[in-house]
């Protein structure tokens, strides 16, 4: 590559930077730090790109030059948070060092290139977010392949087209994404360029015959080989088949939409995840992250997390101790990861083996769970071993050894020995010598040249056995010689620091391979713990927030009790209001009401309901008898498509063409406010068109809000659709927001009092109110009321507490404002239920102010 970014082209270039120039050329896509002396640095675009990220100075390398050289630098033994700053924002890292110590190199330095970091490739724990897999991805025509170095997290599904492969990366959200150049389309690219992953082009050079796995694995292996060297290959993760039979298909789409992992805003707080989350351990977390984007849709399987949770429900004390214990467990994937990475620290095993023996005493309490016992047992075999290999607190630099205990090698033993008590050794000799010579004046020394010596004046000479002895040097008044005995210690005293660090890196070493040879093991271990921690954190959440176990029927009926939205209700600071409905197979709920009464939290909050009970967990109601989904389908809001180039009304029918197309008689679908993008008539023609579509062809369960009054009366026609509504109280012309969802269709929008509350000015809401009068007048259709009487299903409302006061009238006109004779007992209860919560506080307040 020529230099680009203020290089001129008449500008002669030093030799060090033609060095730059010429290693820069192979490693264009990366950012290149080149060590100069202490520092690495960087230099043109790559150090405008870092002195950012990194947050320090550019400066320029030639000040005085006619063009400057953008650079700026990091000190060499701070290189490692600054490599992961530069892989958190999505760069390919080049390391490019000194190949030769410079005191003795003649001339220029010799510099290359000797490791490459990339995104999907980072082994160190400390560097990713402990909640977030960190995933490469590879896909071919029928398979699509990840790989969490880190963890060691190694699976594919296979799929029958390019947009299921495309789903399930949208769902995963890799770090990084290695593209085959022969075999991905550019069509391909455009669309993955939108998840957002940094993608990179390498050909496989692994031989098929060394992974015998599918091609996509296959190339994710070569690359990571590539990058580490064929070491990385050494464990070679099998890479598990999943599949997607027997789950619930959520689609990326509907994640967003019902905010599971972060909200529209792009933030973690105030998703569903977030909300739930009480894993005690970061691989616990992330499995539960796994759990909700792909839950069950086979009953057994479900109800088989869901015993394991209600048996910790039911038992809190037991609940605690193995929570602690997960508490304490650290994250045993990560650290096996990076045990696998020959750069491994001491201290890293000594986790491993603390974290081992953890988790075997959460196994032990955790009884109900089917425990391998061998497995365990091997856990605490390799946990004693590392413990009773490396010393309690190895230091951190391990060249000069001090990492391995004594007692575990008899050889090193000697060494250690040899290279800290070598002068007590030599007094022992000369003690020894003195007595079998009886020469008092015998002394043992040492110099650099010759070494150890036994030194006798010429005075003693005849004492000297000759036998034993062999002359080394002769001074004017004094013999020296050596023995066997001491030239022996004199050989193991010189080279025992050497061949002690030697040693104890190669036990080291060799320990750490035998926990990699049983690191399979370990992994599926580690993910039990993980099972545990998520199946105890969905026990732990339901006692905390009041949750119930769901029970499923398998004619598709839905039946909520009480039921409440669970990142909504966290986040309120006042009451939420719980709400029961029921609606059968193939049914649809026809929402209506103004905006901000709380519709698209009710149907979002039934969706996230099936979602947490088919993940294996308890739901936020009172009861739950639920369908088993195959798919949800969501159509909620678009704006944040707009980057993509598609207008608001585009998305929303391209979304609501998917569910038309794929939608079961087991789906559920949500639809909020189709149609609103256009013209009234366009879209209101539309949505009734849709909604009669889901209901004749796709029969599948449908939940419908709507600003279009008009559709209301699609109940006279389609004996399966329902009017609801979200209550209003209004007094006085001031309307207060009851949330409480009730049968029967809005009587009025009540659009221009939000208007109002929203602050929209005075004179614009009249005017409205009168020109809503005219057209009302000119209106042929008559909606309301009217309709309210025709619900037969929907049997059940809960009329709850709202914050405005004076709550005890607001309660009075309720009251009457219902026909309590015609509601179910367990309406009225409800009712009841709520409204003491409201009233009881104010009660108490009144009382105590009539006391004054
Ligand atoms: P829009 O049509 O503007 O989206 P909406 O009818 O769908 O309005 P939501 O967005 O569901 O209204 O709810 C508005 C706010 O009302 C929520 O953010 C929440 O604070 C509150 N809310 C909704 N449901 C309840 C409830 N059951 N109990 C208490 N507060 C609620």
């Amino acid at each position: 590559m020529q230099p680009t970014s203020g290089q001129s082209a008449t500008q002669k270039l030093t030799p060090l930077m033609q060095q730059y120039w010429e290693i820069k050329a192979a490693h264009n896509d990366k950012v290149v730090l080149f060590r100069m002396g202490d520092f690495f640095e960087m230099f043109h675009r790559d150090a405008e790109i870092a002195a950012p990220i990194l947050g320090i100075a550019l400066t320029s390398r030639d000040k005085k030059a006619e063009v400057q050289t953008p650079m700026c630098g990091v000190p060499h033994h701070s290189i490692g948070p600054q490599i992961n700053k530069l892989l958190a924002a999505g760069y390919r890292v080049a390391i490019c060092d000194q190949l030769e110590d410079p005191k003795l190199a003649k001339g220029l330095v010799k510099r290359g290139v000797n490791r490459i970091l990339t995104p999907g490739v980072v082994y160190d724990p400390d560097t990713l977010d402990s909640l977030t897999p960190n995933y490469l991805a590879s896909f071919d025509k029928e398979v699509v392949a990840f790989l969490d170095v880190s963890s060691g997290e190694a699976f594919y599904y296979n799929v029958r087209e390019w947009s299921e492969a495309l789903k399930l990366i949208k769902i995963l959200r890799p770090a990084e994404i290695v593209l085959d150049p022969e075999s991905t389309s550019a069509e391909n690219k455009s669309e993955l360029a939108q998840v957002g992953s940094l993608m990179t082009e390498f050909a496989n050079q692994l031989p098929q015959a060394v992974s015998e796995q599918p091609k996509a694995c296959s190339l994710l292996l070569s690359y990571t080989a590539h990058l580490q060297g064929a070491a990385s290959l050494a464990l070679m993760p099998i890479f598990e088949k999943r599949d997607l039979l027997n789950r619930l298909e959520i689609s990326p789409t509907v994640i967003r939409h019902l905010e599971v992992f972060e909200t529209t805003k792009g933030e973690a707080r105030g998703s569903l995840f977030h909300s739930i989350n009480r894993c005690k351990s970061s691989a616990g977390a992330r499995l539960l992250k796994q759990w909700l984007s792909f839950p069950l849709a086979q009953k057994q399987a479900i109800e088989n997390r869901l015993d394991h949770v209600q048996f910790y429900f039911e038992q809190s004390p037991l609940l605690e101790q193995i929570r602690q214990k997960l508490g304490a467990l650290g994250d045993i994937e990560r650290r096996l990861g990076k045990i696998a990475n020959p750069s491994c620290h001491p201290r890293d095993l000594i986790a491993l083996a603390e974290s081992l023996q953890t988790g075997v005493a959460a196994s032990v309490l955790a009884k109900h769970k089917n425990w391998s016992k061998p497995a365990l047992e091997k856990a605490l075999k390799i946990a004693s071993q590392i413990l009773q290999t490396i010393v309690d607190e190895p230091p951190s630099q391990i060249k000069n050894g001090a990492i391995i205990r004594s007692g575990t090698d008899g050889t090193l033993d000697e060494l250690i020995d040899l290279s800290t008590n070598s002068q007590t050794k030599v007094l022992e000799l000369e003690a020894r010598e003195k007595e079998l010579t009886g020469i008092s004046s015998l002394k043992v020394r040492f110099n650099s040249v010759f070494g150890y010596y036994i030194e006798i004046t010429h005075t003693h000479k005849s004492k000297v056995p000759t036998d034993r002895y062999e002359r080394k040097q002769t001074l004017a008044n004094a013999e020296r010689y050596t023995t066997p005995e001491l030239s022996e210690i004199e050989q193991k005293v010189l080279t025992a620091q050497a061949r002690r660090v030697e040693l104890e890196l190669a036990i080291f070493e060799d320990l750490r391979r035998q926990i990699q040879s049983s690191a399979l093991e370990l992994l599926t271990l580690a993910r039990e713990w993980a099972e545990l921690d998520v199946l105890t954190s969905f026990a732990w959440i339901a006692i905390e927030q009041n949750y119930s176990r769901p029970s499923f029927n398998d004619v598709g009926n839905l039946r909520l009790e009480g039921s409440r939205h669970p990142v909504v209700e966290q986040s309120l600071k006042i009451p939420f209001v719980a709400n029961s409905l029921e609606l059968k197979a193939h049914h649809c709920l026809l929402l209506t009401g103004p905006n901000m009464a709380g519709k698209s939290t009710l149907m979002r909050q039934v969706a996230i309901t099936s979602l947490m009970a088919q993940a294996g967990g308890f739901v936020p109601a009172l009861r739950a008898d639920l369908p088993i989904y195959d798919r949800f389908f969501t159509r909620i809001g678009a704006s944040d498509f707009l980057s993509e180039g598609l207008s608001t009304f585009m998305v929303e029918m391209q979304e609501t063409a998917e569910m038309l197309h794929n939608a079961s008689a087991r789906s559920l679908v949500i639809l909020d406010e189709v149609g609103r993008g256009t013209s009234t008539y366009d879209g209101m023609s539309l949505a009734q068109a849709i909604l009669e579509h889901l209901l004749g062809s796709t029969q599948a369960m449908v939940l419908f809000a709507t600003h279009y009054h008009e559709l209301t009366t699609l109940v006279q026609q389609f004996p399966q659709v329902h009017n609801a509504h979200m209550a209003i109280h209004e007094k006085s012309g001031q309307i207060t927001f009851l949330h409480s969802l009730v049968p029967g269709a809005a009587n009025k929008s009540y659009g221009i009092h939000v208007a109002n509350l929203a602050g929209i000015p005075k004179q614009v809401t009249a005017r409205a109110q009168t020109i809503l009068k005219s057209l009302e007048k000119k209106s042929q259709s008559v909606v309301g009321d009217s309709l309210s009487g025709q619900l037969g299903l929907f049997e059940s409302s809960a009329i709850a507490p709202m914050v405005e006061d004076p709550a005890i009238s607001l309660f009075k006109d309720e009251i009457n404002s219902l026909n309590l004779s015609q509601m179910t007992p367990l309406a009225a209860l409800n009712l009841i239920a709520n409204w003491k919560d409201r009233l009881l506080p104010n009660l108490k307040e009144s009382g105590q102010k009539s006391q004054d």
